[in-house]
């Protein structure tokens, strides 16, 4: 027998329908490139959506075509996100951080028939018009900015709207219809795209605004500082209607001065971002004693793990309480938060800031499991690591132009390339990422445990640990650092920080120091090419 309900489809054109007519009160906020203040509300940016589906109709955008966009947090690049998913093509948002092959790649393997780009990133576009694939038909301007000399006609966005209707028949899609396309940032060979689907997309938001999840509420002010094209800012344009918070949006300028004049002068709540976002928000308050928040935000942290000193000195420092997330690209991204359960419910501040290293524990939604390397699941001890993998509503089946890729299993669960340990509460803690662990005579050492470590010694600014060969054991660590201006720690000194603090043989063999350390697209640590570079370093003895 069926239930006697109604049935909807799950659409992200129903999520801004909602928040336009529920929320008209909700502030949006844009900053341009020139950092000008635009300021706009939940009506008004359905008006401009509808305006934009028209628009982008016109050009001959029809369901199923990709449409790309190359721009930072801005408010028609929040339109953008429900015009093209609404009308039922598919947003594929291009990170212009990926070198200029890369994004030459995906345009072209996602086969896009228009590009939406910032003004502030046209010169960019000029770098890539001989590169733009042969599929795209229009370029569209998002404000104004002089266009490079292109192959293709390219429009402003006020031209695009010119004399559109302000509504929009948003169809009744199949559910499953895709909406949008983001691409892994590659760290070795092309990036794989992942293409979310309406469906996906408005469970995960409903996922994410859950209290242990971001905590979202309609009296909140929402800033992603991740960006827009880095798995759709972690779901926030799509939570943030949902519940029908007001946004903020800090376009291109991420420097802290800059974001902290926005959580004072706009009153956020909440914001996420990667860890340096924070790490230098952090530096930049301590370098003042003036600098505070009036009212201390809520902060969301992703995308690698989170150093503890981080989280505790903004506790005890600003009273500000920091969420530690795990995502990927591939799970929308949500995958897991640590926030408290009933039993660490009475742990004190300290203990639990000590604890919210770890990454956590999935939502309803997700399920995970932890297989060691015969394929067994390991014991829940927090010691024992193997590769963690995924399922659920928000997670790929597959990714875009790619069948039979490895990464999915014939059971149904994604391989997630992470190393894991999970403790008897049932969190999880990245140790490694499959392909970065040092094998050490068939032992694993996890790399990032001793990065962490090395982050300790007051003279370290960065601290990556690689493998180099090792005749005997076939992997020994290898740490580099780059030192604080004015220090000069010698390798003894840091290594100093490992005793008592890792079993003896996990300590690295030797410390070399570098001016920097390589960084990949979305700001971690690319060690591919560190092991590139490295490839014949030969241990000393
Ligand atoms: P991406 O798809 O680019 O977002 O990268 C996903 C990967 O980032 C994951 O598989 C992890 O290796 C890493 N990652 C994401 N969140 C965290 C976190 N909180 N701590 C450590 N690593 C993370």
């Amino acid at each position: 027998m069926f239930g006697l309900m109604q049935e909807h489809p799950l659409l992200i054109s129903s999520i801004l329908r909602h928040a336009a007519r529920h929320h008209r009160g909700a502030r949006l906020v844009g900053v341009d490139h020139h950092g000008r203040i635009e300021r706009s509300s939940w009506p008004e940016l359905a008006a401009l959506a509808a305006r934009i589906a028209h628009g982008l109709h016109r050009l001959g955008v029809r369901q199923g075509d990709r449409v790309a966009t190359l721009a930072w947090n801005s408010l028609p690049h929040l339109a953008l996100y429900y015009a093209v998913s609404g009308m039922g093509a598919v947003l594929h948002t291009v990170n212009p951080r990926l070198f200029r092959d890369q994004i030459a790649f995906i345009l072209a393997d996602a086969a896009d028939v228009v590009l939406c780009v910032d003004p502030a990133l046209l010169p960019l576009l000029g770098e890539l018009s001989g590169q733009l694939p042969p599929s795209l038909h229009h370029v569209v301007v998002l404000g104004e900015g002089k266009t490079p000399a292109l192959p293709v006609p390219a429009i402003g966005l006020a031209e695009l709207v010119a004399g559109e209707s302000a509504e929009y028949p948003w169809p009744r899609l199949d559910e499953r219809t895709a909406s949008s396309l983001c691409y892994t940032s590659g760290t070795t060979g092309h990036p794989k795209g992942v293409l979310y689907s309406h469906r996906s997309t408005v469970l995960h938001a409903m996922a994410a605004v859950q209290p242990d999840v971001f905590a979202l509420r309609a009296v909140d002010v929402v800033m992603p500082v991740v960006p827009m094209f880095h798995v759709n800012a972690w779901g926030l344009p799509y939570a943030s209607p949902l519940v029908g918070a007001s946004m903020v949006l800090p376009g291109p300028r991420l420097d802290p001065a800059s974001l902290h004049a926005l959580f004072e002068g706009e009153g956020v709540t909440i914001s996420a971002g990667v860890p340096t976002v924070w790490t230098n928000l952090l530096a930049w308050l301590r370098a003042d004693p003036a600098r505070r928040f009036s009212r201390p935000p809520r902060l969301v942290v992703g995308g690698t793990a989170l150093p503890t000193a981080i989280s505790t000195g903004f506790w005890r420092e600003y009273g500000v309480s920091i969420l530690h997330a795990w995502g990927m690209t591939e799970i929308s991204p949500l995958g897991a938060t640590n926030a408290r359960k009933a039993e660490n419910a009475d742990w004190d501040e300290e203990r639990f800031l000590d604890y919210s290293r770890k990454q956590g524990r999935p939502q309803f939604g997700v399920d995970l499991r932890v297989l060691d390397g015969s394929g067994r699941p390991i014991a829940e001890d927090g010691i024992a690591f193997g590769e963690l993998e995924v399922q659920g509503h928000w997670v790929a089946s597959a990714y875009f132009n790619r069948p039979g890729d490895p990464a999915f299993t014939d059971d149904g669960w994604m391989r997630t390339g992470d190393v894991v340990t999970i403790d008897p509460l049932g969190c999880i803690e990245i140790v490694d990422r499959a392909k970065d662990v040092i094998k050490s005579g068939g032992e694993w050492i996890s790399s990032i445990t001793l990065e962490n470590l090395a982050l300790e010694h007051p003279d370290v600014a960065l601290a990556a640990v690689i493998p180099v060969h090792h005749p005997k054991w076939d992997e020994r660590p290898l740490l580099l650092v780059v030192r604080k201006p004015g220090t000069s720690p010698s390798a003894e000194e840091i290594l100093r920080i490992y005793e008592g603090r890792v079993a003896k043989w996990w300590i690295p063999d030797a410390v070399e120091f570098v001016d920097s350390l390589p960084l990949t697209a979305t700001g971690k640590l690319w060690k591919a090419e560190l092991k590139k570079a490295w490839a014949h370093y030969r241990l000393a003895g």
